[in-house]
């Protein structure tokens, strides 16, 4: 459809220009800060940023019910930067012109229905969102479409010319890092710090390819991040963790494409995510949070929070009587849910703050922390995958963790689910092997179902060459 073709109500808005106020905003001292340089912690007091747009009012000022046109009427268009998460650019980064957006595919991954025999075992209604179809194979990639379209934008403006990225990672940031940035060399290059053998083959093979420089340290993600937190302190490097306020941006994009898969009706809706540094449930709160203020969606969906017992500090957090709750870090175990096996949360402070914010716009806890066994984790993304999905072992996270919430009755069984499952199962398809073949190391303390265990038959018919040369196995 030409752009003359549409509904004249819509045409002024449909491509948008840029605009709007951005400011970093400091979650403690509320002091603001200028988008013009690269920050990622209050230079003030030292505490993380959320960015914020001042003007508002400009979005106010069209109505909810046109606002969800413009966005339908997006979807027709050709143009590839409003293709991916800048679909919604005036919430996303609305200072960007259409031409720094970097579009590798990301976004708008399919929401599949559950069928029946599932959902019956789950006891409601669900989808899965099936995050793990974006182009490096994790959601990872909606928040990296974020910052690397605003530091395009900065080498595009003069202001920066060569850019030194880097990222600490459970292994889905850095391969959606290196993959991003290697996409606008020259200009950058990527360098990424991942714990020694506590990131999956699959994962480790992804910034590699891209061409980024790996580095292994011993320990966990949590030992990482201090290597980088101070890196980023004292060189000019560009940091691609979720501490950098432009990934939590796009990755609000998750919660638009849900409001809008779903007609704008969030009444009877449950969202579940895992979590893990805390990035994704901040942006998924602050994306419905944002939609809800302009009046494109009038209720605000439950939000359901997954960790597991192995690496669960927001859940532990949230159990504490509300008065005198206080964070406590903890070592993590070793998890199937490995890219989420964080003790040390980075964004937990945005995570409190808004909690309390959802909570008060809501007018009623909306907003629900669970934590799952990590048997539970392996059986339910077996389960989903034995029923036609492609859930990684987050997604067998975030199905636990909806399970669970039922039991504890946040969820009703007449409302319907919106279950993340943040990578591709292809990612994590080791812990499948040790469940199918029973070598779990006995710190995951999962035991396999056998009659969720499948292995290959082995087969000789005698006409083949392979077959006459083969001795019997069993
Ligand atoms: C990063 C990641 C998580 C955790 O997300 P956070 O934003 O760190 O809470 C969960 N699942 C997968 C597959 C991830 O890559
Ligand atoms: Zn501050």
């Amino acid at each position: 459809m030409k752009l003359d073709q549409f509904p004249e109500s819509v045409r002024p808005h449909l491509i948008p220009t840029p605009g709007g106020n951005l400011v970093y905003h400091c979650l403690a001292c509320q002091t603001e800060y200028d988008i013009a340089s690269l920050l990622y912690t209050c230079p003030n007091c030292g505490a993380v940023l959320l960015i914020n747009d001042r003007d508002k009012d400009r979005l106010k000022a069209v109505s909810g019910e046109t606002w969800q046109q413009i966005l339908d009427y997006r979807r027709m268009l050709k143009i590839p930067a409003l293709k991916g998460i800048y679909r919604y650019h005036e919430f996303i980064g609305p200072v960007l012109p259409l031409e720094s957006v970097v579009y590798l595919g990301e976004g708008h991954t399919p929401v599949v229905e559950a069928n029946p025999v599932l959902q019956k075992s789950v006891g409601m209604r669900f989808f899965y969102k099936n995050d793990g179809q974006n182009p490096s194979a994790s959601f990872k990639d909606r928040g990296m479409a974020s910052a690397l379209s605003y530091i395009r934008f900065l080498i595009q403006r003069g202001v920066v010319d060569e850019v030194l990225s880097v990222c600490a990672s459970t292994g889905d940031t850095s391969a959606a890092a290196a993959l991003y940035a290697a996409y606008l060399a020259p200009h950058i290059k990527s360098a990424v710090l991942l714990p020694h053998q506590k990131v999956t083959p699959q994962q480790l093979s992804q910034p590699l390819g891209s061409g980024a420089t790996v580095f292994e340290i011993p320990g966990v993600f949590d030992d990482c991040m201090k290597v980088v937190e101070s890196l980023s302190d004292t060189y000019n490097v560009a940091l691609l963790n979720s501490k950098n306020a432009w990934r939590i941006l796009g990755q609000e994009s998750f919660s638009y494409e849900i409001a809008q898969d779903f007609d704008y009706t969030m009444a009877d809706k449950v969202v579940v995510v895992p979590i893990g540094n805390a990035g994704n449930i901040t942006a998924v709160m602050n994306g419905f949070l944002k939609f809800f203020e302009v009046g494109i969606i009038d209720t605000l969906p439950k939000i359901i929070g997954v960790q597991s017992e192995h690496a669960n500090p927001v859940y532990q957090y949230y159990s504490q009587p509300q008065e005198n709750r206080t964070f406590v870090p903890m070592t993590v175990k070793p998890s199937v849910a490995q890219a989420a096996m964080i003790g040390n949360p980075v964004s937990m402070p945005r995570v409190i703050h808004l909690v309390d914010r959802y909570t008060e716009v809501a007018g009623t806890p909306k907003v629900f922390f669970v934590q799952v066994t990590e048997q539970a984790i392996m059986d339910w993304q077996l389960t989903a995958n034995r029923n036609g999905h492609i859930a990684c072992t987050h997604g067998g996270e975030s199905l636990a963790g909806l399970v669970s919430a039922l039991e504890k009755r946040y969820v009703r069984s007449d409302e319907t689910a919106i279950v993340d499952s943040t990578a591709h199962a292809l990612k994590f398809s080791g812990f499948q092997d040790m469940y199918f073949q029973n070598t779990f190391p006995e710190a995951f303390g999962v035991h396999p179902d056998p009659d969720l265990v499948n292995r290959p038959l082995y087969v000789h018919p005698p006409r083949t060459q392979s077959g006459s040369a083969a001795r019997k196995t069993t």
